[in-house]
Order: structure tokens, then C-alpha cells, then sequence
């Protein structure tokens, strides 16, 4: 509740003041961070069993002359307690569709997909499906070639009516939802059953231990358990190792994400192929 968060601020300044100096002063630095061309979009493959590339995933990132580059994990937390992701998201997906557009214009990358991630404050924000729509309509995207990464922290524990209807109207023009970071919410199954979900991305921390760890093996193999009786795809990342990729790949994960296969690149860095173009 309120209660409980109020008192984690409270706690956290009294006990990591240089931490919040930090975050203070990325808050700062966020202002305008778009306008002064901070900002940037790395690609990360996502490959089938073969693996083929099937497409890529955007990864915002943000340069500063001052801070460095600051990681997403860093500053979109913030971005989103300000507000300031509904600009930067707006951002992101006029890049992602500009590129998605791009790529869908040259053979070798006609079919590839493009997930982009959502957050839940941008998502809730009442404009967000509209602007969606024009950003689509705008970048003459084809919309069968975009993905929504929703994570599970969205509250949808009470399935919001609205909401399922402007999802399901993207579904409808051919844009794929992928639940991101599955298995490390709570509320899995009712998103689920209220969602009209083609893919869930098993998170980083199940295929982490997936060589060693029972525990993770035996949760990996009840997700795709659930996803094949409901008709829908997985998705690992964070495949780091051929061992790993063995594993996945004969427990019946159907598509694979990692530094095995790629690391996040600027799209002018990737090759025909969607790797790394290794004379760049
Ligand atoms: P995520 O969506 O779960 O993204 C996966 C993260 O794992 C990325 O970190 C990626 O670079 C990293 N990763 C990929 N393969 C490997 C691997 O084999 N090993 C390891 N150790 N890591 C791997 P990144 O880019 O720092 O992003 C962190 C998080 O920030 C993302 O987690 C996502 O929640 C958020 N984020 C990133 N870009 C965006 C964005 O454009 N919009 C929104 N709303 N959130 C974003
Ligand atoms: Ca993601
Ligand atoms: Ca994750
Ligand atoms: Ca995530």
C-alpha cells in the first residue's frame, strides 16, 4: 500500500544517501535527454531452433556526456515514478516502427519481428492506444511485424474491460503480445486467461539455473506445459551457454534470446544476418 511505500523512501534516503543523490541527479538529466538526441534503441536477435533469426528486441538506451551510458534498469524506474516514460515510450515506439518499417522494405529482413517494451504507466496512460495507432499508421508499419513485451507487473489482477478491448483491436491488425519476464509475477495465470497472449518469455532467472537447478527445470517445463495446451509460444532469454540452448531447445522452447546469440546492437551494426557485424 501507499503506507509501505512512503515508508521505502523514507528508509532508502536515510540509509543510501549517495544512491538517491544518484537518483536525483539522473532525474535531472532525464529532462530533455530525447531533445538533446540521448537516446538511443540497441537490437537484440531472437532466433528459432535453427537459429534463424526471427526478429529483434528494442533496448532503449540512454548516453550522457556527464553520467555515461546509463542503464535502462536505472533510469526507466525513474522515468516511470516521474511520468517522464510516457514521452520517452512515445519515443521508442516512433523509432521501433521507423525501423521495423525499414527493415520490412529490404529482403533479407522482410519477415523479422520487432518486440518493444511496454511498461505499465504507459500503458494506463489514457492516450497511450491512440497514439499507438498514429505511430503505426504514420511509419506505414506493417502491423503483423510488431510485438508488445507486457511484463506481469501490470495490475491486471482485476482484468480491466477497456484494456482487453484495445488489445485485442491491435490483435486484431495482426500485433503479437508477448507476457514478458513470465514466471516472476504472480498473477501468470489470470493474464493469462483474460489476454490474448501468442508468446511468454520465460525470464532470465529460470533459464539462469536451468542446467543445475530442478527447481527451475521443473517450473520451465510446467510453463511450456501450460503454453501447449493453450496454443502458445515461449520465448527464453538470457541464453548465455550452448548447454543451455541444448536444454531449451529439447524441453520445447520454440524461440531463444542471449548473448549466445547476439548481444543488443545499434541496427547499423547488425548484419544481413541479424548478428553482430564484426568490421564495425
Ligand atoms: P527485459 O525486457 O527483461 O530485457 C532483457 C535484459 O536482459 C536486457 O537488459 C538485455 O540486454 C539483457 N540480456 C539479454 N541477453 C542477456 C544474456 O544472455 N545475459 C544477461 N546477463 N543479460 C542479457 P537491458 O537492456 O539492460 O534492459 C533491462 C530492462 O529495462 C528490460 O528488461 C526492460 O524491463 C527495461 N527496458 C529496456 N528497454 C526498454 C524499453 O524500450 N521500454 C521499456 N518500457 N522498458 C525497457
Ligand atoms: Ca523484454
Ligand atoms: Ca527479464
Ligand atoms: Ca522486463
Amino acid at each position: 500500500g501507499w503506507l509501505f511505500f512512503l515508508k521505502d523512501i523514507t528508509e532508502s534516503e536515510a540509509t543510501h544517501p549517495a544512491l538517491c543523490n544518484r537518483q536525483r541527479l539522473l532525474e535531472q538529466a532525464l529532462d530533455g535527454a530525447i531533445q538533446r538526441r540521448e537516446l538511443a534503441l540497441h537490437y537484440q536477435p531472437i532466433v528459432d531452433a535453427n537459429r534463424a533469426v526471427l526478429g529483434m528486441e528494442a533496448l532503449v538506451r540512454w548516453q550522457h556526456a556527464g553520467l555515461g551510458l546509463i542503464s535502462p534498469g536505472d533510469f526507466m524506474p525513474i522515468a516511470e515514478r516521474n511520468g517522464k516514460i510516457v514521452g520517452i515510450g512515445q519515443w521508442i515506439m516512433q523509432t521501433a516502427c521507423a525501423q521495423l518499417a525499414a527493415w520490412q522494405r529490404a529482403p533479407h529482413s522482410r519477415h523479422w519481428q520487432l518486440s518493444v517494451n511496454i511498461s505499465a504507466r504507459e500503458i494506463y496512460e489514457p492516450t497511450f492506444f491512440e497514439v499507438l495507432q498514429d505511430t503505426i499508421t504514420a511509419s506505414g508499419v506493417d502491423p503483423a511485424g510488431l510485438k508488445l513485451e507486457l511484463t506481469e507487473t501490470l495490475p491486471l489482477s482485476s482484468p480491466d474491460q477497456v484494456l482487453q478491448r484495445q488489445l485485442r483491436n491491435l490483435v486484431d491488425q495482426g500485433v503479437q503480445l508477448v507476457l514478458d519476464d513470465y514466471g516472476t509475477g504472480c498473477t501468470s495465470l489470470n493474464y493469462v486467461k483474460h489476454l490474448p497472449v501468442s508468446w511468454l518469455k520465460i525470464d532470465r532467472s529460470f533459464v539462469d539455473g536451468v542446467l543445475d537447478n530442478s527447481r527451475d527445470q521443473k517450473i520451465i517445463a510446467a510453463i511450456l506445459a501450460l503454453a501447449d495446451s493453450l496454443d502458445i509460444r515461449v520465448v527464453a532469454e538470457g541464453v548465455e551457454t550452448l548447454e543451455q540452448f541444448d536444454y531449451l531447445h529439447r524441453a520445447g522452447c520454440h524461440a531463444f534470446q542471449g548473448y549466445l546469440f547476439g548481444r543488443p546492437l545499434p541496427a547499423d551494426r547488425l548484419t544481413d544476418r541479424g548478428d553482430a557485424n564484426q568490421l564495425a
